[in-house]
Order: structure tokens, then sequence, then C-alpha cells
């Protein structure tokens, strides 16, 4: 079978995890904030505006502390976002306020999240679908005017950039993941950006059980300063969720073949573009604006034979899936969200669009089978 996704992992990622085995310290240590470092300079980004975490979701839940959303507030989130980005909205409190999307690049625009504003507005998540960049000036445009909050979900949009600005760095949060389907994986894993120094320490507090300042390698204080070492205070209410050693040191390894990942799926993509083309019941993605850089973490096709055409490339020995199943046809969120209405963009979207492999370890014979399967693909 062909995987849609599919990690990229060797020998480098094994010698990295060897010397910390051999440090006999697998928890957050020197391996973690060397590669919160590396990540936020690849980025072109200030390193002491991210912290690590143990995956997106803890970052997508903790952004509703940090904004302190809840009781009263209403939060715009695309219909078509992951689940935790739902789940985290519902779990504070506030109203979650579901908006369309663009049907065939599946990112939000200013002009879905625009009539869903109201006074109670408190902030607005956005998604970058498959690593294109959302257009993010008129939504910063837009919500700076509002006083709304913008929380980047760059889970798939490791090295996308907008204008020459990160993605995951437009906004007042964002957040990236590195979990085993996603383009760098460190088994588990997170990264989380805020514009405001003084929030991402207070991140820290949350992220490691409420302990005031820097972030240790156990409960225990420093034994310099003269007292008991087993004392402590707590700030707020906290979780521990810190990446640990084993994942940083494979998060190096992984940052050392990064741009190499990247190119590689701008192949396939680009060899999909050209050799998929001219297909009449078949639509291609949108190019990928000038003054964007993606990281090509999905491809799509879009086709009112999306059902039979998975089927049929599933039968033949590729997997293919759609992504993200859209919140408002997901019951527990549409009842959340207020009950039965009609969002177009997203509903054609996940009618007719479907993921094709798109990863770094395809072989070019891997991808002339898909190109070859879904030309000869019959529609009746
Ligand atoms: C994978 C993914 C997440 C979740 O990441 P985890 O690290 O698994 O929590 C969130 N948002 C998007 C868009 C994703 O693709």
């Amino acid at each position: 079978m062909i995987n849609i996704f599919q990690p990229c992992l060797g020998k480098e990622e094994l010698e990295k995890i060897e010397e910390v085995f051999r440090s006999n310290w697998i928890g957050k240590g020197q391996q973690v904030l060397d590669f919160e470092k590396l990540f936020a300079l690849s980025l072109g980004v200030d390193p002491q505006h991210f912290t690590s975490t143990t995956c997106c979701t803890e970052g997508l839940f903790l952004a509703t502390k940090l904004f302190e959303l809840g009781q009263g507030d209403e939060v715009i989130v695309p219909s078509i976002s992951f689940v935790a980005v739902g789940s985290a909205v519902i779990a504070c409190g506030a109203k979650l306020v579901l908006c369309d999307v663009d049907p065939h690049s599946l990112n939000v625009r200013a002009s879905d999240i625009a009539p869903k504003i109201s006074a109670k507005t408190k902030a607005v998540f956005v998604t970058h679908y498959g690593g294109v960049p959302c257009d993010m000036d008129p939504i910063i445009e837009l919500c700076e005017r509002n006083r709304i909050v913008i929380i980047e979900d760059a889970a798939c949009a490791v090295q996308s950039f907008y204008k020459g600005r990160a993605c995951g760095t437009l906004g007042d949060m964002g957040v990236w993941s590195f979990d085993a389907m996603k383009i760098l994986c460190t088994g588990d894993g997170g990264m989380i950006y805020l514009k405001d120094k003084k929030l991402l320490e207070i991140a820290k507090e949350f992220l490691y059980l409420g302990l005031p300042g820097k972030q240790k390698s156990g409960m225990d204080r420093s034994t310099d300063g003269g007292g008991n070492w087993w004392e402590f205070e707590v700030n707020r209410p906290g979780h521990r969720a810190i990446m640990n050693n084993i994942a940083g040191a494979i998060g190096l390894a992984q940052m050392e073949k990064l741009q190499d990942f990247i190119c590689r799926r701008r192949k396939i993509d680009e060899r999909y573009r050209r050799e998929l083309n001219g297909i009449h019941w078949l639509k291609l993605p949108p190019d990928v604006p000038s003054y964007c850089q993606s990281s090509y973490y999905l491809f799509w096709i879009q086709t009112e034979y999306r059902d039979k055409l998975a089927r049929y490339l599933l039968d033949n020995g590729v997997y293919t899936t759609y992504r993200y199943w859209p919140l408002h046809k997901v019951q527990y969120f549409s009842d959340a969200a207020g009950g039965i209405f009609s969002l177009p963009g997203a509903e054609e979207a996940s009618r007719y669009t479907l993921n094709i492999p798109l990863h770094q370890s395809l072989s070019d014979d891997d991808v002339t089978k898909i190109i070859a399967l879904i030309r000869s693909f019959r529609l009746y």
C-alpha cells in the first residue's frame, strides 16, 4: 500500500537519541532547548518567542487560557479545522462560531470571518490548509480593527511563508505539530510561538505544573539558593506538557533534513500538477500565490467522483483520504455552534476533495503509479 503520509527517520535520529541515552537525562534539557532555538531561527524569528510542548493540540487548548477565552466570548473557527480546535473552544466555555472557507484552497478568507464578527468576538483560529498560507493581510487588518486575537494553527505549515514571514508568526500565537503524520516528526511534539514575550512566560508555567519562573528539568529547585530545594510555590494550575530530550534529539536531526523534505515534496507537487493537468472531470488545487511559500504538506484533487475514485485507488494499493471533515457536519460541534446552518464553501470542499499521497519517501515510481491510476479511472 502506498501511504498518504509517512515519516522519514533514520540513523541520524538514532545517533542523536544515543547521545541522550548516554547523558542519563531523557527529560527536558539541552536537546529540547537546541531544537526550540534552531526551529525559531529557521523561521527567521527570535527564539525568545518560542517554547516546545507535547503536541499541537496542547497548544490549541493553551491558547484559550492565555487569551482568557471563556463564557460570554465568541470564537470564530473555520469549519474545515482540525477537531481539537473545536474542542478547545468548547472546553473553555466560549461560544463556537463556525465560518466558511474557500472551496478550492480550503483556506479561510477575511470575507468568511467578517460576517461572523459580533461585539463578543474575541479570537479567531486560522489554519493554513495543506501548508499553503491563508491570505493573511486582509485577515490581520480585519482582526486588528475589531480587536480580535489571531491564533494560527500552523500544524501543517512548518516552513510556510507569507510575504517573507513565517506562518505561525503572523498573528498573536502560532502552533506547529510534529506528530507521526507531519513533515517534521518527533514521534509526538509541538511548538508554540507567542508574539507577546510576557505571555510566553505564562505559557511555560501552564505547560509545566504552574511552577513559576523557568521550567526546570525536575520539580526540585536549584540547590544553590541556600534553602530547601524541595519546597515550591505555584502561580496557576498547570499541565505537564513539556517535550523530552528524546523528541528534542529527533527534532534536531529532522531539522537538518527539513529543506530536503520540502524540496522533494515540491517536486512531487509539480509532477502532480503537470501530469494530472487537463483531465476534464478533475480539478487541481489553486497555484501557490507567488508571494507565498508552501510546505507542501497536502496535495488534493477535486472531483464529483471523489468517493468512487478513493475506493478505486484503495483497491489498487493507494491510500487516500480527505482532511479535515468539516466541524459543522459533526453533530457535537454543530449543536455547540447553534444547529443547522449552511456553509457552501466547506460543503463543496468536503464533498469533492481527495488528498492523495504526498511525502518525501514516495519514489518516482510511486508517483507514476498514482498518476497512471487516476488517469485510468473510469467514471462509469
Ligand atoms: C496534526 C494537526 C493538528 C494536531 O497536532 P497534534 O500534534 O497531533 O496535536 C492540529 N491541526 C492540524 C491542522 C493538524 O494537521
